[in-house]
This record gives C-alpha cells, sequence and structure tokens, in this order.
C-alpha cells in the first residue's frame, strides 16, 4: 500500500541548518519554535481543547535528508559513531520512509491575520520542517519511566561549560529583544559539543559556526570550554 500524506503546517524554529540541532526534543529547553498550520488545517476548530495539553507528540519528515534514502544498518552518535545497529534500533533521520517523532512543549495557540500557529518549546526540528500529525501527549499511556532504553538509557549530560567573550557579550545585546532567549538557547546548544564524534577527546583549534535564527555564532572548544567568539548577522 501506498499512502498520500499532507503537510498539515510548517515549523518555525531557529535551527537554521542541521549542525547542532540536538539529538532529541527536550534537551535543548530555550529552542521556541512556532508551527504554522495551512489551508484547509488553518481553522481553529482543529485546535479546540489542545490547550488542555502541556506537551504534543508532532509526526514530521525529515525533508532535509530524505532525498539521501536509507541503509538497513546505521551507525548512531549515542554509540560513537563506530558502532553498527539497524536503522529500526535507531531515531535515525535515514529511514525508509522518513518519519520522525518528537515530543515538544505547548506554549499556547496564536491567531492573528488570518493565520493560525501551535507555540512550542524544547523542539529538535530544522526550520522548515513539514509536519505532518499533531496528537496530544497523555502521561498515563505515554510516560513509561520503567521503559529500558537500550543504548541511549539516559539524556546525555552536556559535556561542556560555555562562555562569551566580552566582544561576543556585545554583539549579542540587540539582538535580545527580538530573541529574549537567545543568550540562553546559544549556551544549550553549544554545552551538548556539537560537533562530530571523531573530534571528542582530542586538541582542537577549528573554529566553528553555527546558525542561529538569522545569525553566525562563532566557537571554539578546547574541552570541557566552549567560547563564544562573536555572534553576527549571518
Ligand atoms: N525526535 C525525532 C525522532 O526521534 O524521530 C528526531 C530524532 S533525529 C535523531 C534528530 C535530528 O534530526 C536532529 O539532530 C536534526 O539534525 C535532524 N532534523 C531535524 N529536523 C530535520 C528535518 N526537517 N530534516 C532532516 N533532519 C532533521
Amino acid at each position: 500500500m501506498k499512502f498520500d500524506i499532507d503537510t498539515l503546517g510548517i515549523i518555525r524554529s531557529p535551527y537554521k541548518e542541521k549542525f547542532a540541532i540536538p539529538r532529541q526534543p527536550g534537551l535543548v529547553k530555550s529552542a521556541r519554535a512556532r508551527l504554522e498550520l495551512r489551508p484547509p488545517y488553518d481553522q481553529p476548530d482543529v485546535l479546540r481543547g489542545i490547550e488542555q495539553f502541556s506537551h504534543l507528540w508532532l509526526s514530521f519528515v525529515f525533508h532535509q535528508t530524505m532525498a539521501q534514502g536509507w541503509h538497513p544498518t546505521v551507525r548512531p552518535p549515542r554509540l560513537g559513531g563506530n558502532e553498527r545497529v539497524g536503522v529500526f534500533a535507531t531515531r535515525s533521520t535515514f529511514r525508509p520512509n522518513p518519519l520522525g517523532l518528537s515530543v515538544v512543549e505547548l506554549h499556547g495557540v496564536g491567531r492573528e491575520r488570518g493565520k493560525l500557529w501551535l507555540d512550542l518549546g524544547a523542539v529538535d526540528l530544522l526550520d522548515g520542517t513539514p509536519v505532518v500529525d499533531i496528537k496530544p501527549y497523555i502521561p498515563y499511556a505515554d510516560s513509561l519511566p520503567h521503559a529500558r532504553g537500550g543504548f541511549a538509557p539516559e539524556a546525555p549530560t552536556p559535556p561542556l561549560a560555555v562562555s562569551f567573550t566580552p566582544e561576543a557579550e556585545q554583539q549579542l545585546m540587540p539582538w535580545l529583544k527580538a530573541h529574549p532567549e537567545l543568550r540562553q538557547l546559544v549556551s544549550e546548544v553549544l554545552a551538548q559539543d556539537p560537533r562530530p564524534a571523531y573530534k571528542k577527546g582530542k586538541p582542537d583549534d577549528k573554529e566553528y559556526g553555527v546558525r542561529l535564527f538569522d545569525l553566525n555564532v562563532r566557537f571554539r572548544i578546547s574541552e570541557p570550554d566552549c567560547l563564544v567568539s562573536a555572534i553576527e548577522p549571518a
């Protein structure tokens, strides 16, 4: 069987590239996003009652990687990027059907000038991600505290302490009006150490850049420290 599945809405998030997006929702709490509903789903009736729930499940399409297809086995970063396991034993983006599933915070519903959206938090979603289903998170059924977590038994502890140079602090200031959570977002994102696994545990003199909102955030890592050196328009 083949199915036609429609895009219900599009994610607007600060993550403009895959690099540095957390591997699961909930790891970067300050990552706020908006899910803008598309016609014919942009009618308030479809959301009636949703604000009673604190969290939602989103099913979405890994639109940026889907053209690369899939493999029967993958190397999860959680296993250091060397060991192979079956694709269905992972949350890899490279799956036969490129569908993702994330539980996110629901902060509210917005409606203005004919547009309808959901305000979300703690997302792991790229800007522009197409969402194909929205469901409330139901704690009694969805929370299983005694479940076995395989090779990912618990949330990783952020390995880095993030600080800003005085120049970066200055450059940050004007953006706080539009994005009050920006400082926290940069800190939480970089604290996870977004570098590829092979770069970790060795001296690293490279300067990295990550795009958050319309900004290029530049940083260097000398474990366990991460120093933000510049925050500039992208
Ligand atoms: N929570 C989801 C799941 O379990 O299905 C996603 C897990 S996947 C390991 C998380 C990664 O997906 C992020 O680190 C980001 O790089 C990537 N990602 C997020 N949105 C994407 C998109 N629209 N297209 C391709 N990759 C995306």
